[in-house]
């Protein structure tokens, strides 16, 4: 009886891995094309064959430490499989979630001489790659939860015109701002759960998601709110006024 020999081979629309790797980058939301092939043991084609898939998210990725509820993977189309055609390839559609996170869809098939497996690993995040604030004399990180850990990222002109701002509001004022929630380090859906009025995975926080925003608490302004407010448009930040704090839309 022959067997097959490892049979699936995944390509993408959007992007081929390198030789060798089973793993894609994927945008927030983004829209990936698949497909999932079997041969025969000689590299024949296997036409009408039934192909089986699912997609998950690993538990705890993207820089979430809470699990609970289980997160939305995003979905597949079709939703449970298909069948190849003369290529051998059944084809299939990902739409990503916008929790960035590290996703598998599996593929599997009951062939005429045995079962047979594979998978492809899609990381969903932002990229290029958010940075990290650095600790620097004019501000100070605050808020951090232990449900996210990392929480201060954002690109590099984000970074940049937060520290021209703070910079300028120390030495008019002599006052170190307080820098709350940016972006997780992979960005996506910044969710701040039922402690803060939201669901898991879910609003409140609908922005936060591409490294552009930073939530500073008016309790380290002092007198000079509106000071801020005006160093912070005079370097192109976009305010918004919430109850207990500024959202600072920057500048990339
Ligand atoms: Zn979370
Ligand atoms: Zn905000």
């Amino acid at each position: 009886m022959s067997c097959l020999n490892r049979f699936m081979l995944w390509m993408t629309a959007v992007a081929m891995p390198l030789p060798g790797a089973v793993s894609f980058r994927a945008q927030l939301g983004e829209v990936i094309d698949f497909l999932a092939c079997v041969y025969d043991d000689v590299g024949y084609p296997l036409q009408n064959q039934p192909v089986y898939w699912i997609v998950s998210a690993a538990a705890f990725s993207g820089f979430h430490s809470h699990n609970q509820p289980i997160r939305s993977p995003g979905f597949l189309s079709p939703a449970s499989g298909s069948i190849t055609g003369a290529d051998g390839c059944a084809r299939g559609t990902y739409f990503a979630t916008d929790v960035a996170g590290v996703h598998w869809i599996e593929a599997w098939a009951y062939t005429a001489v045995g079962f047979v497996y594979d998978y492809m690993e899609v990381q969903v995040r932002v990229f290029p790659d958010l940075l990290e604030l650095p600790n620097y004399y004019p501000y100070q990180k605050v808020g951090v939860q232990p449900e996210h850990p990392l929480s201060h990222y954002g690109t590099f002109g984000a970074l940049f015109t937060l520290q021209r701002i703070c910079e300028e509001f120390f030495q008019r004022t002599g006052m170190i701002a307080g820098i709350n929630d940016m972006s997780l380090p992979w960005g996506g859906r910044f969710d701040l759960g039922p402690r803060y009025g939201g669901q898991w995975w879910s609003a409140p926080h609908s922005s936060h998601m591409y490294g552009r925003n930073a939530d500073i608490p008016y309790r380290f302004l002092g007198p000079y709110r509106d000071l801020f407010e005006q160093i912070a448009i005079k370097h192109r930040a976009a305010l918004y006024f919430e109850s207990d704090h500024f959202h600072l839309t920057l500048p990339d």
